[in-house]
Order: structure tokens, then sequence, then C-alpha cells
């Protein structure tokens, strides 16, 4: 796997991506930490749990990390057009570089990206063709650890407090029940941020329209072509093999080379 690292120079950016790894980390140490291994030890928790709930977290930063620092498909300054398909690039009138119909010129970023859906500064870097499912991923897992942190929480409160044999003054001090309950605060707003997140992303692919078209509202005539959703998020993922659309740690392979020429197969 080729891993090119891409940074994104903007401090608003850098101050957002701090806030969403800060969220990590409380969920990563002070979960396990007040809840999950306390009473793993007392054997209230089995321990698949204990590894299920740091697989969901070794993920979730893995898309965190990838979706940030992977090329969001950023166009070459001297690129290769086939003459085909040359009536499909257009110039574009900030950067003066060729780009395929679709491309964006982000002014963050400063510069054009294929497919651009649109610039998200709390990975601090655009979602476009070639990150778009890990930035899919990235809510996904971002769902999957804020649900089980809220089941945790939820937990805690009424069901394990009572069953431990311990002093509850050393069990839980008032510190760590004002902890408990900023978690089960963010766990709420990230789990409903992130599944409406998730739902107006995956109806975007679905339709085969970018976060910029809905808002420019013109591209249901020129695009918005209907799809299965298996090739669909094939498309996106860059992959048939369905177990692969989950995994952060891979590269991506364009299953068409240039999905809309359909002219030139
Ligand atoms: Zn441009
Ligand atoms: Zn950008």
């Amino acid at each position: 796997m080729k891993l090119r690292l891409h940074f994104v120079v903007d401090p608003m950016g850098w101050l957002c991506i701090s806030i969403v790894f800060g969220i990590w980390l409380y969920n990563t140490f002070f979960i396990p930490k007040l809840v999950l291994l306390p009473h793993y030890n007392e054997g209230h928790i089995p321990w698949v749990t204990v590894v299920c709930y740091y697989i969901s977290s070794a993920l979730c930063i893995a898309a965190l990390f990838r979706a940030s620092t992977a090329d969001p498909g950023r166009l070459p300054v001297d690129p290769h057009i086939p003459h085909s398909e040359r009536e499909h690039w257009e110039l574009c009138n900030k950067c003066n570089l060729m780009r395929p119909k679709r491309s964006h010129h982000c002014s963050r970023c400063g510069h054009c990206v294929r497919r651009m859906d649109h610039h998200c500064p709390w990975i601090n870097n655009c979602v476009g063709e070639d990150n778009h499912w890990l930035f899919l991923q990235l809510c996904f897992y971002a769902q999957v650890l804020s649900l089980f942190t809220l089941v945790l929480d939820f937990c805690q409160y009424y069901y394990f407090q009572p069953l431990t044999g311990l002093d509850q003054e050393k069990f839980t001090t008032r510190h760590e029940l004002a902890l408990l309950r900023v978690s089960a605060l963010m766990g709420v707003v990230m789990f409903g941020g992130m599944t409406s997140l998730f739902y107006t992303q995956m109806t975007g692919i679905l339709s085969d329209t970018t976060t910029i078209e809905k808002m420019a509202q013109f591209s249901n005539e020129v695009y918005g072509s209907k799809r299965s959703w298996q090739w669909a998020l094939a498309e996106v993922c860059g992959t048939r093999w369905k177990l692969l659309w989950l995994i952060p740690l891979r590269s991506r392979q364009p299953l068409q080379a240039s999905h809309h020429f359909r002219t030139h197969v």
C-alpha cells in the first residue's frame, strides 16, 4: 500500500481536528478507565466487549488519520488528457489548470479536487473522489464508538453501580460521575450528528450527487443517475469486496478510469 501523506495548512482546521481527536482520546481513555475495565475486573463485562470496544476505537482513529491525510484527488499540474475526453475537461479560472468536469476548486486547500464533495474542517481536508470512502468510514466508526459509549454510560448509571461490591465512595468519585455525564452528553451529540451526516452522505452516493452539487441544485438534470447500492459503494470504495469497504488501511483502486465518460469504454 503506498501511503502518501497530504497535509492542509489551515490553523482553523488544525483546531477543529484537535477537538475531534480530543473527543476520541476521551472515549478511548476515560470510558475504559471509568466503566469498562473496573467492571471487567469485577466480572460484570465479558472480555469480548472490551476487545470490541478497543477495535472500534482503533478503526475510528485509523479512519480519522487516513481521511485527514489522504490525497482527496488533487489534479496534476500537467494532466494527460486523452483526445476523446477533451470535451469533458474544463479550465479552472482560479488555478488556471485543466480539470475534469465535476471537479471543484477548494479555496481552503488552494487547489482543484476531482469530484469534490465538500471541504470538511473537522478532518482538515477536502472530501473528494479519492478519500470519500475514508470519510464514510469515519462517520460509520464514529457512530459505532459513540453508540458503544452511550450504552456503557447507560449501563453504568442503571445497572453496574448497584452490582459493584466495592464502596461507592471509593469506586466512583463525584469527579468521575461528572466525567460520565460529559461523556453521555458527548455521546448523544456525536451519535446524532454522525448518524445524520452518514445518512446524507449515503443518499448523495446512491443518487450520484455531491454535496456541492446538491447545494448548487443543478445536479439532477446533469448527473443524478440511479445506481444499485452495491455498485455505488463499490465505485466510491474502489473495490467490489464488501469486507474491504470497512478497512481503512488499504489503497483505493478506481473501478473506472473516468466514470462518467461512458462513451469511451
Ligand atoms: Zn482550481
Ligand atoms: Zn479543501
